[in-house]
């Protein structure tokens, strides 16, 4: 089949696009609804999950968008949905759907296009659609289109780190390093941002008085949010934990230091040999970085660690917008006698009656402001 002339249009993102799950008779589908079923052309999502409703796709002036991609419609029923595990450089480790193997795809020409050395066009967690080619080898030829993300801000721009993820797991330590409350609430505020549900783990307990952290705990408790106080060193509390990470998608977050290695090898059996299959495919590849790693865990679900990534810088945060990343901020904000208040010098600021009045408290508001003024932070 020739190359078509290619041009962009712009779709509406269908709903329901979460799943990993392959359509019954997929190639049915296609066939009836040409161009209307995306699966086959490049796109470009932006990662905001729920909040982009409109993307751009590339597609032919016939329609059919395999033509571009070189790849023969006789070969659509060798597609694959695959879950992407690893990005090294170019090249992706992509587990088949259903199956326990792995294989190293390549990316097709017009989405490596959209690469740069800042941005990965497919990230870890990303579902893709390939084609088988040799010995567990393959070519990239779309990405489905993605539900949540975990971005941060680089040099001005949004970057997504991870696709497909539902829940952020928050590790900092009870000491040693010590416990730094406003980390913990940037990194609240951007799993807020993300759509992620937090998991706050305070791992080190064993080293402190636990009754010196509760009101601290106390305080995240009442926000709604989930806190965990756990020793990977001692076991404890660890039960729990497994139970929060089951068939969801987490991603983890920690500063280097506070047992996040420890923590989830005592959670997760075969999480330490994994490390050993990350260095086998270093060897193979000709790139070493790897940005973020997916582990499907037996139970179901997964959770992707994110080496490199001890901190998330927040997204071109504007003051309206950071107190509704404050759960306990937020149900005050509207009562403000400006409607763009920063609850910082403003008079009639209902925040500042609130933590005044102590139904907020004073340290979150304290790093609500701490991180209105300096969003990039530490
Ligand atoms: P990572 O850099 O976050 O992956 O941290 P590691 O897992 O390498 O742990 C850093 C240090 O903290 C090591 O010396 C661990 O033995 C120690 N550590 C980890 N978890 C605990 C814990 O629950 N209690 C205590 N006392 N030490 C811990
Ligand atoms: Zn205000």
């Amino acid at each position: 089949m020739g190359k078509k002339k290619e041009r962009k249009v712009r779709v509406d993102f269908r709903k329901n696009y979460g799943s990993s799950a392959r359509p019954p008779d997929l190639t049915r589908q296609y066939q009836d609804q040409g161009q209307e079923l995306d699966t086959q052309s490049s796109q470009r999502v932006s990662g905001k999950g729920d909040r982009t409703r409109r993307r751009t796709i590339l597609t032919t002036e016939e329609g059919d968008p395999l033509a571009a991609t070189g790849v023969s419609v006789e070969r659509q029923q060798d597609q694959r949905l695959g879950r992407v595990l690893r990005v090294h450089g170019l090249e992706c480790v992509v587990q088949p759907e259903g199956e326990a193997i792995h294989v190293r795809c390549a990316v097709r020409g017009v989405l490596k296009t959209l690469s740069t050395d800042q941005r990965h066009v497919v990230v870890a967690g990303d579902v893709v659609r390939f084609v088988p080619q040799g010995d567990a080898q393959g070519m990239i030829l779309s990405i489905e289109p993605r539900s949540h993300a975990l971005a941060r801000a680089s040099k001005g721009k949004r970057h997504v780190i991870v696709a497909n993820v539902d829940q952020l797991l928050i590790i900092v330590s009870a000491a040693e390093p010590a416990l730094k409350p406003n980390l913990i609430d940037r990194f609240l505020a951007t799993a807020e941002q993300d759509g992620l549900e937090p998991v706050i783990v305070i791992n080190k307990c064993d080293l402190i008085d636990p009754a010196s952290i509760q009101p601290l705990v106390g305080t995240y408790a009442r926000c709604g949010y989930s806190i965990w106080m756990v020793s990977a060193a001692r076991g404890w509390n660890l039960d729990p934990l497994r139970q929060m990470i089951a068939q969801r998608h987490s991603v983890v977050a920690g500063q280097s230091g506070v047992g996040k290695s420890s923590l989830l090898n005592a959670l997760i059996p075969g999480w330490k040999l994994r490390v050993q299959s990350i260095s086998d495919d270093n060897q193979k590849g000709r790139h070493t970085t790897t940005t973020a790693e997916w582990f499907p865990l037996e139970q179901g679900g997964a959770l992707v660690d994110t080496p490199g990534i001890r901190q998330f810088q927040l997204w071109d945060i504007i003051p309206d917008e950071l107190t509704s990343l404050f759960r306990d901020l937020r149900p005050f904000a509207n009562r403000c006698r400006f409607p763009n208040c920063t609850h910082q010098h403003e008079s009639d600021c209902a925040v500042k009656d609130a933590v005044a009045d102590g139904k907020i408290d004073v340290r979150r508001y304290e790093s609500f402001s701490h991180i209105l003024d300096d969003p990039q932070g530490e």
